[in-house]
């Protein structure tokens, strides 16, 4: 699947926001968006205020940056949110928040979601016993994810373990650190999902 390959930290830049893109760095003094915080060009520093559709439109950017996805796959959450019963902007969310990338770097396995990505991509991780490596795998409730035996010894995977307590693990998801394995409690409420994100705004750009 297609992903964005270009600079990470100007995409922080442009939404005005860290998107936490990059791991360590993005915790540490390096990060551009500590440095610069204002969009990237040259005429970044004196841009105009955004009218109702851009707003609507850096909201909906935003949230499929900080997950890495392209228009297509986004709008096929979209879809899918929508199709459910509840509130889509919610579901949306909870259906981001559910891919096996995702959860491998709320659980601390990895420093970022595009980490987490590559990770699962090379076959690191078990589902309830199982090998998956597909990143956009939805997870529920009750899921065991670990991390292979023989991948445990992994430099990149037992650095981000370290580092797990700096991020914090959501109240949902449950992370035996020595075991290389978390489990997925629960689906989150909106309340439990910190993105500081109006989907509301999604769902207006989308119902046009
Ligand atoms: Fe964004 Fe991280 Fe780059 Fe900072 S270091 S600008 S948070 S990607």
């Amino acid at each position: 699947m297609a992903r964005y390959i270009g600079p990470s930290c100007k995409l922080c830049r442009r939404e005005n926001m860290k998107l936490f893109l990059k791991g360590d760095r993005c915790y540490s003094d390096n990060c551009a968006f500590e440095r610069r915080s204002y969009p990237p060009g040259q005429h970044g520093r004196g841009r105009a205020k955004h009218s109702d559709y851009g707003t609507q439109l850096r909201e909906k950017q935003k949230l499929k940056r900080m997950y890495g996805l392209l228009e297509l796959q986004f709008r096929r959450y979209f879809e899918k949110a929508e199709r459910m019963r509840g509130v889509t902007g919610e579901n949306l969310l909870i259906l981001l928040e559910r891919r096996l990338d995702n959860m491998v770097y709320r659980m601390g396995f990895a420093s970022s979601r595009n980490e987490a990505r590559q990770l699962v991509r090379h076959n690191h991780f078990l589902v309830n016993k199982k090998k998956v490596n597909i990143p956009s795998y939805l997870v529920k409730p009750g899921d065991v994810i670990e991390v292979k035996e023989k991948s445990r010894k992994l430099k990149r995977i037992q650095e981000s373990l370290e580092a797990i307590e700096r991020r914090g693990v959501p109240q949902w998801i449950e992370v035996d650190k020595e075991a290389f394995r978390g489990v997925v409690k629960n689906l989150p409420s909106r309340d439990e999902l910190t993105i500081p994100i109006q989907e509301q705004l999604i769902v207006e750009l989308y119902s046009k």
